[in-house]
């Protein structure tokens, strides 16, 4: 499977914002962010003071800061993008539903990681069920009224029970469930743009594809 390669921080030292793609530590004084360095791009010349972006470097980073953020590559974000497109309505507001849908994203939403990356590794390692039944592909896009756990047999391992002890602290957007006492999730309906309270401008991206 393909994966980003460069240094997690650096990505969101690139896009001039947190990205929260470390867990705990993007929430700590040890966040790169929180530094100096944090403050200026990455690279030679990251501290020199640029030129006014063009609108095309403007598009360009919002599509790559949402990639990051969900850690799509850019073939499948091109995807959703042109499912997006044919979905009705606004295909902005289309392509984040889509992307709020898959569920690494959900897991880590509801709490059951610290990052998304972190729920991506829970999925695929076989720890999360839906309904029931053994889902570990982080792409799989959830549906109202489905039930996502973690698989029995996973409960007594030591970061499962770190995390879901920790549920209780845990704030679920509303159209998001959790059980916090039985560490069970659900999708009471499918996101509206105002439930996802990212900062994205997300015309940017369509405008970038429709160049
Ligand atoms: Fe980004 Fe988190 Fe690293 Fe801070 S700690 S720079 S928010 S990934």
């Amino acid at each position: 499977m393909a994966k980003y390669t460069e240094a997690v921080c650096r990505q969101c030292r690139r896009e001039s914002q947190k990205l929260f793609l470390k867990g705990e530590r993007c929430y700590s004084g040890k966040c790169a962010m929180e530094r100096k360095r944090g403050q200026f791009p990455p690279g030679a010349h990251g501290q020199s003071r640029g030129r006014k972006p063009s609108e095309y470097s403007l598009q360009l980073r919002e599509k790559q800061k949402v990639r990051r953020m969900y850690g799509v590559l850019e073939k499948q974000f091109r995807n959703y993008f042109t499912l997006a497109s044919r979905q009705r309505g606004m295909t902005g507001e289309n392509l984040l539903r889509l992307l709020e849908r898959r569920l690494d994203n959900v897991v880590y939403r509801i709490g059951f990681a610290a990052s998304r990356a972190e729920a991506r590794q829970m999925v695929t390692h076989g720890h999360i069920v839906i309904n029931s039944k053994r889902v570990d592909i982080p792409s799989y896009l959830v549906e109202v009224g489905e039930v996502i756990a973690f698989k029995e047999s996973s409960r007594s391992n030591n970061r499962v029970k770190e995390l879901t002890d920790a549920l209780q602290e845990r704030q679920t957007p509303v159209w998001l469930s959790l059980d916090s006492a039985k560490a069970t999730g659900a999708v009471l309906a499918l996101p509206n743009r105002e439930d996802i309270q990212a900062p994205i401008e997300e015309h940017l991206i369509v405008e970038k594809y429709s160049r």
